[in-house]
């Protein structure tokens, strides 16, 4: 068949079944892959155990350039890529083009660290050196919401540190990363980098597995418990990236209209499927109904569209079951708000829901208190400060979080109050690959990005020597 194909010991190759790619925007087949199976899955992980020892000898320099010239590769195929990747996530163009220019990047620079011994005494009793070696075999398993630049969150540490990896794309959107496996056929020795894909079948079997030295796993708390539960039986290390529900305070000295634009974005980039999204607000009573009525002019002015299509800056949501699990949310809010703007499934194909503003609800419905994914937006009213800190902390969850005022100190005070691993002051979804990046609670298990995240992908070892 295929114009697509796994990556497994270095060759290309075709899966062991087939299965279709459903472009969001329109419901129809985009594209049919190739669905690896049990054995493959196992035949890639068998690749990467015994690519793993010539990996880690070479030296740092030499695993550093293949990933430098990886991100050559795919800056030069940009403009193909993103449209693949709109036409199977359903991310506008633009969003889709900013997202192959950041895998490049965040490549390049986590691709750039370095990973220095370190000597911890040296004297006329002891020598004591600190190293970090690589694990071995690390499976990576990504989501659907950024299927390209997760794999480049993973990817580059692991693989400098000297590891080798098997990737498994989420499968509603495998298609983008295919290509990828295509650049890195070419790139790196057989079995350093090895692609399968799954109909949600393969995880466990990679989270099992016992030549799998180490899951770093990004998709939501409920799959993560799976991984951690299956990761026990043999004491993987694990690096957990999971849902959240992150709450913007927002206090009374702000100007709405400002604070709306930024809010906007936070809560409806990618549709609202981005983990660290604005996913409630919470607003000073004196600035609610302002805020509110921003926030519902910019809901309404939304160009909401297939994501090929010039100017759009919402797409559809990704996939049937997010679809059908977010216009249940909107249900709900239905009952416990009032929508002022959106609410609205469109009567055309595609899974479009038009960004909706809920006001007049608060903690206790379920669009406030759980992870919608979705471009819904409650809003919450407030009259102290403390209070709504504690209403965002009261959440199981601790990924990100903002606080938004013209009062720099009493925002950093309650910034440093929020139980999230990233907050930000008059801002959102703000984050880069030099910026350690973790959950609290809930959201996660260990950190990305960074020399913290290099760690991760690396086993510490002591070596202490008699003088
Ligand atoms: P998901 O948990 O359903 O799937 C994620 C991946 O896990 C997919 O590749 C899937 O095939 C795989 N998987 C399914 N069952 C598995 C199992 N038993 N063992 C191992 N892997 C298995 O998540 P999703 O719906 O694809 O993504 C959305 C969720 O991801 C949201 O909750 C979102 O907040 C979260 N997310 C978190 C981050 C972060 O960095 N914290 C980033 C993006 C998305």
């Amino acid at each position: 068949m295929a114009d697509y194909r796994l990556l497994i010991g270095g060759e290309l190759v075709d899966g062991d079944a087939t299965m279709e790619v459903i472009n969001p925007a329109t419901e129809e087949v985009l594209a049919v892959c190739p669905r690896g199976s049990e054995r493959q899955l196992n035949a890639a992980v068998a690749a990467a155990k015994s690519a793993f020892k010539g990996w880690a000898k070479t030296p740092m320099a030499g695993r550093r350039a293949l990933v430098l010239k990886l991100a050559d590769a795919i800056e030069a195929r940009t403009e193909e890529f993103a449209r693949l990747l709109t036409q199977e996530q359903g991310k506008p163009l633009a969003e889709s083009t900013a997202e192959i220019s950041y895998t490049a990047a965040f490549l390049r620079y986590l691709g750039g660290l370095d990973l220095a011994n370190r000597l911890i005494e040296d004297n006329e009793t002891r020598r004591v050196e600190m190293r970090r070696k690589p694990l071995g075999v690390v499976g990576c398993i990504i989501p659907w919401n950024f299927p390209v630049l997760i794999v480049a969150f993973k990817a580059p540490l692991a693989l400098i540190a000297g590891n080798t990896i098997v990737i498994k794309p989420a499968p509603t959107t495998p298609l983008t990363t295919l290509r990828l496996g295509e650049l890195c056929a070419e790139i790196f020795p057989p079995g350093v980098v090895n692609i399968v894909t799954d109909n949600n079948d393969l995880g466990g079997v990679l989270t099992a597995h016992p030549d799998v030295a180490k899951i770093s796993f990004t998709g939501s708390t409920e799959t993560g418990k799976k991984v951690m539960a299956s990761a026990a039986s043999t004491i993987k290390r694990i690096t957990l990236e999971l849902g959240g529900n992150d709450a913007a305070i927002v206090l009374g000295d702000v100007d709405p209209k400002a604070a709306a634009a930024g809010i906007f974005g936070g809560a409806t980039m990618n549709a609202g499927q981005v983990c660290l999204a604005i996913k409630r607000v919470y607003a000073h009573e004196s600035i609610y109904d302002a805020l509110c009525d921003e926030l519902a002019v910019l809901a309404d002015a939304a160009v909401v569209d297939d994501g090929l299509m010039q100017g759009v800056q919402i797409g559809p949501l990704q996939n049937k079951a997010q679809y059908e699990k977010v216009k249940g949310f909107l249900e709900d809010a239905r009952a416990d708000g009032k929508i002022i703007a959106g609410g609205v499934v469109e009567d055309r194909p595609g899974y479009f829901i038009r960004p909706t503003i809920v006001r007049d609800i608060t903690d206790g419905a379920r669009l406030v208190d759980e992870e919608q994914f979705g471009p819904i937006l409650p809003v919450i009213s407030f009259t102290d400060a403390e209070e709504a800190l504690d209403r965002a902390n009261a959440s199981p969850w601790g990924l990100g979080g903002s606080v938004w005022s013209k009062d720099r100190d009493r925002a950093y005070a309650l910034a440093c109050e929020m139980e999230s691993g990233t907050v930000w002051i008059n801002k959102h979804l703000d984050f880069g690959p030099n910026i350690p990046f973790g959950g609290a609670k809930q959201s996660g298990i260990g950190v990305e990005f960074a020399e913290e995240g290099l760690h991760e992908f690396t086993q510490l070892q002591v070596i202490n020597e008699a003088r």
